[in-house]
């Protein structure tokens, strides 16, 4: 026993047998007495948390974010203050649509979190690696998300219902295109970028304020999956995406990505094209060159993916001075989802858990007990604020710049410009490859040809909308009526939705 740790329970009390429950007699009933033994099968029995109902399939690493461009002028987020600045991180990416243990090469967008253990509090950073979204209001949100899981009859993905959706909100093409093209396989979690996709704000000393848009982009270049790839890794290697951080990072590798910003000052953003505030849509590079901020490294695993990575909570609402949240109505109700959503998960104390706790900047809150406080509580100290004894202050140079509001209450439409093919159109024409399209028409095909005639047509009619040769080619990969296609593309909404309701093309 010289050198061997003792085995005990959960209390510390010594076990003297983990081979053999205790039993009457040899062949007898197991006795309740047998404390060990259902310690241990009740501490198993409640091993699993809730999965996160979107991203429960994820992998994290630690590591730093450093300062490679002055934005001092724009921003007094401490931690972006100076060049040569460096603050912890811990990364989490992930997909988003599948359950725990689904492939990391399913079709899906990544998602791209990030916390910075700042002097001023941890500021997360939740983005995808995609620059857009399928929707702009949070209405729309779970149901969007209801369509990408399971069936509610056969538990089974449907196309039917993946699809129906996507097609009766138009503004989702943007992405759909971005999701169907090879980017929406990504070979691992290191070759992708990383988009704040939302528009933020950022405020400087003086109360100036601009719009911002954050990029991360991948030093180890972007490398995608092509459909069959994925499909035979998904089989192979469910886990693939998750073992390569894992072990680049074991081999002394460091993936790291080059942080860009793109910046609209509140007079540019006045006179700009499109609405800043619709995650649907990018802001061109042409008009507002991205500016290099700094350097995002990621060298070290984590010790133990339960602790450090299943319980990693990140929240866009968590913020720091110099930067806040913008009027995107998809980003304000995250800001309210996601902390929702750990305290559903984790208990209100999620923020003492180490890997969420502000390291560097310790807590000094009046927030109280509640389940699994597992630290001292604050003592004696004052729970309440103010008081005249613990002698703490707020700080109201903190304070973000006021806004002025204007308008009246109601369910708007964000209809500015009313334009939801433009981009995916340019996306198509301009950007993309002849091999890129290729892959793109026949990623889709090879989805949208499982679900049913009239909703093949009314989303080909949307591809079509964006540019022609998109919905012409997507049409003959799926053996569909390009005239049809076209009759529907020029038809309005209203139109096309009930010329392709349920009953009709056969359905
Ligand atoms: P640019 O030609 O200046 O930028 C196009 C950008 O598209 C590239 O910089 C690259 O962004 C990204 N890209 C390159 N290949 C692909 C691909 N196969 N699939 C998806 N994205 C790709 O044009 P604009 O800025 O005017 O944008 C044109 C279109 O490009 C947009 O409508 C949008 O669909 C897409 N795009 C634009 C981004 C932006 O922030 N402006 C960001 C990403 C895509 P990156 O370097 O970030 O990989």
């Amino acid at each position: 026993m010289a050198n061997k740790k003792r085995y005990t329970t959960a209390f510390g009390i010594p076990v003297d047998n983990d081979q053999n429950s205790k039993s009457a007699g040899k062949r007898g009933p197991l006795l309740m007495q047998d404390v060990h033994l259902l310690e241990k099968l009740g501490h198993f029995d409640r091993e699993r948390i809730p999965e996160r109902v979107v991203h429960a399939k994820g992998a994290g690493a630690h590591g730093y974010f450093e300062v490679t461009g002055d934005v001092s002028k724009y921003t007094k987020a401490d931690f972006l203050s100076k060049v040569g600045k460096q603050t912890e991180v811990f990364a989490r990416f992930s997909t988003v649509g599948g359950e725990k243990g689904s492939a990391d090469a399913a079709r899906d967008p990544r998602g791209f979190a990030l916390k910075f253990y700042t002097e001023e509090g941890n500021y997360d950073m939740t983005g995808n690696n995609t620059p857009v979204f399928f929707i702009r209001d949070p209405l729309k949100f779970p149901d969007f998300i209801h369509t990408q899981k399971r069936h509610p009859a056969t538990n089974c993905k449907d196309a039917d219902m993946f699809w129906d959706f996507l097609s009766l909100t138009p503004e989702s093409v943007h992405q759909v295109t971005i999701l169907f093209s090879d980017r929406g396989t990504p070979a691992t979690f290191r070759n992708m970028n990383g988009y704040s996709s939302h528009t933020f704000v950022w405020y400087n000393d003086k109360g100036e304020h601009f719009y911002v848009q954050y990029h991360f982009k991948t030093d180890q270049g972007i490398k995608n999956l092509d459909r069959h790839q994925a499909t035979k890794m998904a089989g192979e290697d469910p886990d693939h995406a998750t073992r390569d951080l894992y072990q680049a990072i074991e081999r002394g590798e460091q993936p790291s990505w080059t942080l860009e910003v793109q910046i609209l000052s509140p007079e540019q953003a006045e006179n700009f094209g499109w609405d800043i505030y619709d995650i649907t849509k990018v802001w061109p590079h042409s008009e507002v060159p991205p500016m290099e901020v700094g350097k995002l490294v990621l060298n070290k695993n984590p010790e133990n993916y339960f602790a450090e990575v299943e319980q990693a909570a990140f929240s866009p609402g968590n913020l720091v001075p110099g930067i806040t949240i913008s009027n995107d109505k998809m980003l304000q109700s995250r800001v309210f989802s996601y902390h929702d959503t750990h305290i559903h998960r984790l208990g209100p104390n999620y923020h003492l858990i180490p890997v969420n706790r502000p390291k560097n900047s310790p807590e000094n809150s009046y927030q109280r007990d509640a389940f699994m406080r597992t630290d001292g509580n604050f003592g004696g100290t004052p729970n309440y604020w103010p008081n005249s004894f613990d002698d703490t202050e707020t700080d109201p140079s903190t304070a973000e710049p006021v806004q002025d509001l204007v308008g009246q209450t109601g369910r708007h439409t964000i209809d500015f410009p009313n334009d939801d093919f433009v981009q995916p159109g340019n996306l198509y024409r301009k950007v993309m490859s002849e091999q890129d399209r290729e892959n793109l028409v026949g990623n889709i095909a090879d989805h949208l040809s499982h679900a049913q005639k009239r909703i093949q047509m009314r989303q080909t009619a949307l591809f079509y909308k964006a540019d022609q040769d998109y919905g012409t080619r997507v049409a003959k990969a799926l053996g569909l009526d390009v005239g049809e296609v076209e009759k529907l593309a020029g038809m309005s909404e209203e139109d096309r939705v009930s010329a392709t309701a349920k009953g009709t093309y056969g359905s």
